[in-house]
C-alpha cells in the first residue's frame, strides 16, 4: 500500500504549516496534540489530543500514520525510541535527543573538529554557581537544558541577583557566558537519502531573546557565509541528519562563528521560504520524508519576516491591506506568544 500519511508530534504553527505543505503533494497529515486548542487543528486530516506520555494513544498515533516527525523537540525521548520501534522518524532519534538537550548539544558541537559554541559550565551547587559566574564575570545566563523556547527557561546573571538562586536546582541548568555578538543568523538543511540540501542563509533579530525578524539576504560578506554553510554540513553529517535540521549562529566582532543551538525540525526563521522561494522548508520536509529527492531552493525575491508578538496580533488587519500575514489561530493572545507573521518582499536586484 502507498505510504501517504504523515505523523506530527506538536500542532502549532510548525505543525500547521506542515500540514499544508503535506496537503499539496497528496499526503495526509495527523496531529498528536497535547491541547484541546492548537493552530494545525482545522489543517491536518486528523487529530489525537493526549498527554506524549499516554502510551495508549501513542499506539492509536502510531498506527494511524507510515511516517512520524515532530514540530517541536520538547517531547519525551521515550516517546520517540517507542515509535522508532515500529516506524521511521524524521529526523530520528539520536537528532532529537541531542538538540533537545543544551548540555548534550553543546559537547556534541564542541566534539566536531571546527564547530565551536558559546563558553559553557555546569555548576552542581549554590557555591558552585556563585564561583562559575565570576569565573565569566558575572555577564551569564543560567540556561535550562531542555524545554526552553524563546527565551524561557533562562535566567540573566548579576552580581546583584546571586542570592535568588540560593535553592536552585542546577542539575537542570547550565551556565553560558554571554557573548558581545555582530549578528546572528541561521539556516536550514534538509537531508534525504538521495540528496542534501540547504536554504540561503537568513539574518535574525532578536529582542528579548525572541525572534522578532529574519531577513533575506543576510548582510554577511562571502567568507562568512561560505564558512557558515560548510560549518553547517559538518554538523548534519555529524548527526547523520534526515530530515530537516535549523542551526542559529552567532557571528563576533572579530569574524568567528559561534554555533547557538539546533533545531531539528523547521523553524521561525524558515518561514520566509513560504513566500520567497519556490519550494519551502515544509515542503522540502515532505519530499524528505515521502518522496526520498529534495527540490534545491531557488530565490525569488528579497524577503523580511516579521513575527507578530502578542499584542502585536492586534495589528493583523491594518497590516494584511499592505503585507501577506498569516495568522496561527491562537485563541488567546499572550505577552510573549508568536500570533503570527508577515511578509515583506522586495524584487531581488533592487
Ligand atoms: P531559545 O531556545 O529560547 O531560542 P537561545 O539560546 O537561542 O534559546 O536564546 C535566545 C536568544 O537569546 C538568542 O537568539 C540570543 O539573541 C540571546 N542569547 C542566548 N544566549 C546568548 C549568549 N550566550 N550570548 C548572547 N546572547 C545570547
Ligand atoms: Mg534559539
Amino acid at each position: 500500500m502507498k505510504k501517504n500519511r504523515l505523523g506530527i508530534i506538536g500542532g502549532g504553527q510548525l505543525g500547521m504549516f506542515t500540514c499544508i505543505a503535506a496537503k499539496k503533494k497528496g499526503i495526509k497529515s495527523i496531529i498528536l496534540s497535547e491541547t484541546e486548542e492548537f493552530s494545525a487543528k482545522n489543517f491536518c486530516d486528523r487529530f489525537f489530543i493526549s498527554d506524549f506520555k499516554n502510551f495508549n494513544n501513542i499506539d492509536k498515533f502510531i498506527d494511524s500514520a507510515d511516517y512520524f516527525t515532530i514540530e517541536t523537540e520538547n517531547v519525551p525521548i521515550s516517546i520517540i525510541h517507542y515509535i522508532e520501534k515500529k516506524k521511521k522518524v524524521f529526523p530520528c532519534s539520536k537528532v532529537i535527543e541531542i538538540a533537545q538537550n543544551r548540555l548534550k548539544e553543546k559537547k556534541f558541537l564542541n566534539s566536531i573538529s571546527g564547530i565551536n559554541t558559546t563558553e559553557y559550565l555546569q555548576p552542581k551547587n549554590f557555591e558552585d554557581f556563585k564561583y562559575a559566574s565570576k569565573n565569566f564575570n558575572y555577564n551569564c545566563i543560567l540556561k535550562s537544558k531542555e524545554l526552553g523556547y524563546d527565551g524561557k527557561g533562562q535566567y540573566k546573571i548579576s552580581k546583584n541577583n546571586l542570592d535568588i538562586f540560593k535553592e536552585f536546582n542546577f542539575d537542570k541548568f547550565i551556565l553560558e557566558k554571554i557573548v558581545d555578538f555582530k549578528k546572528e543568523i541561521s539556516i536550514i538543511l534538509i537531508k534525504s537519502n538521495a540528496n542534501a540540501i540547504n536554504y540561503p542563509i537568513v539574518e535574525n533579530i532578536h529582542k528579548e531573546s525572541i525572534l522578532r525578524e529574519s531577513f533575506y539576504p543576510a548582510k554577511i560578506n562571502k567568507k562568512i557565509k561560505s564558512e557558515a554553510i560548510s560549518k553547517s554540513f559538518e554538523i548534519a553529517n555529524q548527526i547523520s541528519l534526515n530530515g530537516v535540521l535549523a542551526i542559529e549562529m552567532f557571528i563576533l566582532k572579530n569574524g568567528q562563528i559561534l554555533i547557538n543551538e539546533l533545531a531539528p525540525r523547521p523553524h521561525n526563521s524558515g518561514h520566509w521560504s513560504m513566500d520567497a522561494c519556490n519550494e519551502s522548508q515544509y515542503d522540502n520536509l515532505i519530499n524528505s520524508i515521502f518522496f526520498n529527492n529534495l527540490t534545491p531552493p531557488k530565490v525569488i525575491a528579497k524577503c523580511r519576516m516579521i513575527n507578530l508578538i502578542g499584542n502585536d496580533y492586534k495589528k493583523i488587519e491594518s497590516l494584511k491591506k499592505k503585507y501577506r500575514c498569516y495568522d496561527y489561530y491562537k485563541k488567546e493572545i499572550r505577552d510573549s506568544r508568536k500570533m503570527g507573521h508577515y511578509i515583506i518582499l522586495d524584487q531581488l536586484n533592487s
